[in-house]
């Protein structure tokens, strides 16, 4: 056997070089960039004119771990529900920062509704769609005066969907004048990149605070996403915002998602993210903010809640009984998070093991701050709970799920609860 005298290294995520932002509502700033921590962000899809509506599932985004949340604000009634939004928040005691997505008519909604444009924390300006024509340079700078008069960052949002058309077609011409012209593909991504460091410089230089702006150049497919957040970063240092728009439903868009955010993020690329999920039938809009916050605690750059390692099962589990108590102790975990947060500061570093039988289940039990070995097919009927890497106990029985689940609430108690001054 041969071996190197070198130490094998770990694998991290590359540092972030983007500037810092700051996003903020009352006392609550959410710095963006820079060495702050990558952040969820999330969307409702309510109607903004109903304000009920939209602060309750503001308020669920909130709580399910989303840090920023994106409002449509397309009509006239939608900008002058904002502020009763917010209130609603605040009574609610909910401080997430709102952003507000304009789109066509956001220089008139931010001119007509000044509260609005007061009570929103970010403003996100798609180039592509702030006009046409001599109309487009004036009606962005509407909107940059009024990300100024009122201190609020922005975040210039290019989308391929959406993509500015006269830069696309002066941007084909220039191709076509090339001895060698580049494919269409690399042509879109020239257009996406340009209109966003395009669209930042002329803001900055209308006066805004290049540290008070974002950039995010969506497309929804991954290697697409990779090869334009590569180069946009490479061109910029501006905080940039990753997604992959359009993203789909389910374990696709799930899939994708993760794969194009992890990519990138593990090159020190992205500040904040947002999984644009489309919901299934009946599923909470939540579930976007649940799949961002594992992305950043698979990577290792955040901790959210506490993990959860439990084994696939094989053929050494014939009952469901593991996976059972692996679903019922994640679900238990997360549902208290909104608590324990404050109740026990430190908690989402907690590792939890179940595991199925004898094989793996001791020793990954070991690695984890509390674990269960659960006895698989022919096994005794006992299960040895393994504390901070030891054997601290084997239960026994029809109890087994039951007090597991109460020796994991012990520790969390004795390990992050903390102390009464005396
Ligand atoms: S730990 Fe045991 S039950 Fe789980 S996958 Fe491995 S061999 Fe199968």
């Amino acid at each position: 056997m041969t071996s190197t005298s070198l130490p094998i290294p770990g694998a991290a995520p590359l540092p972030r070089r983007s500037r810092q932002a700051r996003v903020v509502w009352g006392s609550r700033v959410v710095t963006v960039g820079g060495d702050a921590p990558v952040r969820v962000q999330s969307m409702t899809n309510t109607d903004t004119a109903d304000a009920i509506a939209t602060a309750i599932q503001v308020k669920e985004l909130a709580v399910a771990g989303s840090e920023v949340v994106r409002i449509t604000v397309n009509t006239p009634e939608a900008a002058q529900q904002v502020p009763y939004i917010r209130e609603q928040l605040d009574r609610m005691g909910i401080d997430v920062p709102l952003v507000g997505d304009f789109h066509y008519n956001g220089h008139r909604l931010l001119t007509e509704f000044p509260a609005c444009a007061e009570t929103l924390s970010k403003y996100r300006i798609n180039p592509g769609n702030v006009g046409k024509g001599d109309k487009h340079d004036k009606q962005f700078a509407q909107m940059v005066d009024a990300a100024m008069r009122w201190n609020k960052p922005v975040r210039i949002g290019v989308n391929w969907g959406s993509l500015d058309q006269e830069l696309l077609a002066q941007l084909m011409d220039e191709n076509g004048r090339r001895p060698q012209p580049w494919d269409a593909k690399s042509v879109m991504y020239e257009a996406l990149i340009t209109s966003a460091i395009d669209s930042a410089a002329r803001a900055v230089a209308l006066g805004m605070d290049p540290n008070q702006i974002l950039l995010s150049c969506k497309v929804s497919g991954v290697q697409d996403l990779v090869a334009v957040y590569r180069e946009l970063a490479r061109r910029c240092d501006y905080a940039l915002h990753l997604g992959l728009t359009e993203a789909g439903m389910g374990t696709k868009g799930t899939v994708a998602s993760s794969v194009a955010l992890g990519l990138l993020l593990q090159e020190g690329i992205g500040d904040t993210i947002r999984v644009s999920l489309t919901p299934q039938p009946g599923e909470s809009r939540t579930q976007e903010v649940v799949i961002a916050s594992e992305i950043l605690q698979a990577l290792g750059l955040r901790n959210f809640v506490p993990s959860v390692t439990a084994c696939p099962g094989c053929g050494r589990t014939t009952s469901t009984t593991f996976q059972e108590l692996a679903k019922q102790i994640d679900d238990f975990l997360r549902a208290q998070m909104p608590v324990w947060r404050k109740r026990y500061p430190g908690v989402e570093n907690l590792k939890v093991a179940v595991m199925g039988c004898i094989v793996n289940g001791p020793g990954e039990s070991k690695h984890a701050d509390i674990g269960i070995s659960l006895p698989g097919t022919g096994e005794a009927p006992a299960a040895p709970v393994y504390i901070d890497g030891e054997k601290a106990t084997t239960l026994r029985g029809d109890t087994i799920v039951t007090d597991f689940h109460q020796l994991v609430e012990t520790y969390i108690e004795k390990r992050f609860g903390q102390t009464e001054a005396a």
